[in-house]
């Protein structure tokens, strides 16, 4: 048996003809036919008020740490067991990262110690959906609304992903989605900014384009296209927007067979944690998720390492995931000290990821559940 991927991008086949429209038309840069596509029926889908096509979710998280003018010095709150991007795009405008730890049974953040970490400098709180399953956003918006904060969604897992109906993304001023290889729906490397809160549409459309009022020229608003404020170069390429818009019209087909999957992974691994051997996800009440990634909370270190061994020797290839940053080389090199987060640390030593994307076939599933009750037992 050929080993079995940790993941792999699905391929509608409708891709290449995409590009190659592409091609024919001679317009590679972004911002044009396939952007708006995209863009039209993400907004449509999701109700987003605005959405733009960047490179990246990285890109599009510095354009929300610009927009909301981060200072040096200004204080942002999140998670320590999250990807580099959600705290890099706010060091990079010199803010100090204050990291909140993980809730006792969901790696999101524990919205219950906000509010002891806000201070005169807070200027944002970046809620980070892990696994596409929400964050308490209630709990989080109505602090930022007491305390005047802003709130950045890092919603990189959570296309179609939702809380209390409502699509993640939308809820912080600004919300960034990844479009990366390894997301549900991807076009290599790309992300979304969702702008929800009006003020910044404007700038937006400055700072993805180098700061120019390209857009305003180009809609026949002023007569020149000039150096008007800070930005950089985010949009998203042509090519890679009409790889995604093959993928979206495929959103429903590959949400159904990840969610199958997802599922089929829970109900045959439920024993092992109603025997209290090992944890599955837990998905709240409020919480529509998106089958991004399936994770099983080990006891400790020691049984995810023997997991992960007994797959690989068996040609499955899990992953544990997140280092906790405030452990990080950089973050320690910065403080010289370590702080505890005993909620992050312990996802950072017992979280594993098992083998998830649409092509999966049933066959392999059913086998990683056989030999992961095997290993847990003790009896492979
Ligand atoms: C993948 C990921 C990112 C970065 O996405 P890119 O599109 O690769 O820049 C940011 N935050 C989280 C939580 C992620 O998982």
């Amino acid at each position: 048996m050929n080993s079995t991927p940790f993941n792999k991008v699905y391929l509608t086949g409708q891709e290449t003809e995409y590009i190659q429209q592409v091609f024919n038309s001679g317009k590679f840069s972004g911002g044009v036919d396939f952007t708006k596509k995209g863009i039209e029926f993400l907004s449509a889908r999701y109700s987003f008020n605005e959405a733009l096509l960047t490179t990246s979710c990285t890109a599009a998280l510095e354009m929300a740490a610009m927009l909301i003018n981060i200072q040096p010095g200004d204080e942002v709150i999140l998670p320590s067991y999250t990807f580099v991007s959600t705290a890099n795009a706010f060091a990079l405008r010199g803010a100090k990262i204050v990291f909140i730890d993980s809730c006792k049974d969901n790696p999101n953040m524990d919205a219950e110690l906000l509010e002891g970490l806000i201070t005169e400098k807070t200027k944002a709180i970046v809620p980070v959906h892990y696994a596409g399953i929400a964050c308490d956003m209630d709990v989080i918006m109505n602090l930022a609304r007491k305390h005047n904060l802003f709130v950045i969604e890092d919603a990189a897992h959570s296309i179609n992903s939702f809380y209390k109906n409502k699509a993640l993304g939308s809820f912080g001023n600004l919300g960034a989605i990844s479009f990366h290889e390894t997301k549900n729906i991807t076009c290599g490397e790309g992300g979304m900014l969702i702008i929800s809160d009006k003020q910044f549409s404007e700038r937006a459309s400055v700072i993805i384009d180098k700061g120019t009022n390209r857009k305003a020229f180009f809609e026949g608003k002023t007569d020149k296209y000039e150096w008007v404020g800070k930005g950089s170069s985010y949009r998203l390429p042509e090519i890679s927007a009409a790889f995604l818009f093959a993928q979206l019209e495929a959103l429903e087909s590959i949400q159904n067979k990840r969610m199958q999957v997802w599922q089929t992974y829970y109900r045959g691994l439920k024993a092992l944690e109603d025997s209290g051997l090992l944890r599955l996800p837990l998905i709240p009440q409020f919480a529509e998720h998106n089958a991004s990634i399936f994770y099983i909370i080990c006891k400790n270190k020691g049984q995810r390492n023997l997991l992960l061994n007994g797959l690989q020797k068996a040609g499955i290839n899990a992953s544990f995931h997140y280092q906790p940053l405030h452990y990080s080389p950089y973050v320690i090199s910065l403080s010289g000290k370590k702080i505890k987060l005993p909620n992050a640390e312990r996802y950072g030593e017992c979280l594993l990821r098992l083998p998830l994307f649409s092509e999966i076939s049933d066959k392999t599933v059913e086998y990683i559940i056989e030999i992961t009750n095997k290993i847990v037992r003790g009896n492979y």
